[in-house]
């Protein structure tokens, strides 16, 4: 990409990630937070009606409404499907000025700490990961490049979309310090951006730690679905830590504990996030990997 013209900042596309919200209010009474020389910066907020019922969504997942098919659908009249539709004209590639980067900004119940979310490892993405953790050594580069995910979350709508994973923080809860991370880490990017289109980025160091999904990990549930074992407490908020064979897994209702079976050392994130119980996910399992950019 020669410059970046146009850029999104991006809150509430879960109702219940407060501080994505908050963010968004802020920089819409302030939009010279947000506002950088080279490129223009729109803010929105994603999910009005979701935001308003402190619900993460109303009919069903925004972020897993933009898939391409969806999008044509014109039979999905859902209120998702329409608000999909609706980002996707002003944001995507049927807009008469598509956005080309976006920033979505999530917060989590599982100890994330500073959480960028990569779908794809091209030269430009991870220069600013790279960038972004030179700045901030405690940021963590998750890469979902290799999960096989469809396109169908709001980010993908631009031709580069980046995810702000931000966590703990309870669903529908504020956290100062994790809001004031996440404002930090919004401007550092808009920064680098104004950087980029001024040919003037240096990287100090151009290694790259990042964590490679491997795989999503359901609860043990008995023959009715449900689930029969929690995260176990030596787990428990435990993101980004080895996990070795044997390792404590789960710890059923009866004491007992479930052990990882896997044969080699993983990285799971997103440990018990509140909002995956419905996805029939207790944790993802990664791979640490260091690459030079
Ligand atoms: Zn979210």
């Amino acid at each position: 990409m020669s410059t970046v013209k146009r850029v999104a900042i991006v809150g509430g596309t879960h109702g219940n990630e407060r501080t994505g919200v908050q963010l968004i209010k802020k920089f819409e009474l302030c939009p010279d937070y947000v506002r950088r020389s080279s490129f223009s910066t729109q803010v929105l907020l994603a999910n009005p009606q979701a935001v308003a019922a402190g619900l993460r969504y109303i009919d069903r997942d925004l972020n897993r409404s933009f898939e391409r098919d969806r999008l044509q659908n014109q039979t999905l009249t859902s209120y998702e499907d329409r608000r999909a539709k609706e980002i996707s004209q002003v944001l995507g590639s049927d807009s008469s000025a598509p956005v080309d980067v976006i920033l979505d900004m999530h917060s989590t119940t599982s100890n994330s700490g500073l959480t960028l979310i990569i779908d794809e490892e091209n030269v430009f993405t991870l220069q600013l990961a790279t960038y972004l953790q030179q700045i901030h050594s405690s940021v963590k580069i998750y890469s979902t490049s290799c999960s096989g995910r469809k396109q169908d979350a709001l980010r993908s709508i631009a031709r580069f979309g980046f995810c702000l994973e931000i966590g703990p923080v309870a669903q529908n809860v504020l956290n100062a310090d994790l809001f004031q991370k996440t404002e930090t880490l919004i401007h550092i990017i808009l920064d680098y951006l104004e950087q980029y289109n001024r040919n003037e980025v240096t990287l100090l160091d151009r290694s790259l730690t990042l964590y490679r999904y491997l795989e999503a990990i359901d609860y043990p549930r008995n023959e009715y679905g449900e689930i029969q074992a929690m995260i176990h407490p030596q787990l428990q908020f435990n993101d980004y830590e080895a996990l070795h064979p044997g390792d404590a897994m789960f710890l059923t209702f009866e004491g007992e504990t479930i052990s990882y079976s896997g044969t080699s050392v993983v990285y799971p994130v997103f440990i018990n996030e509140a909002a995956y119980y419905e996805k029939g996910i207790a944790m993802c399992l990664t791979k640490k990997a260091q690459v030079i950019v």
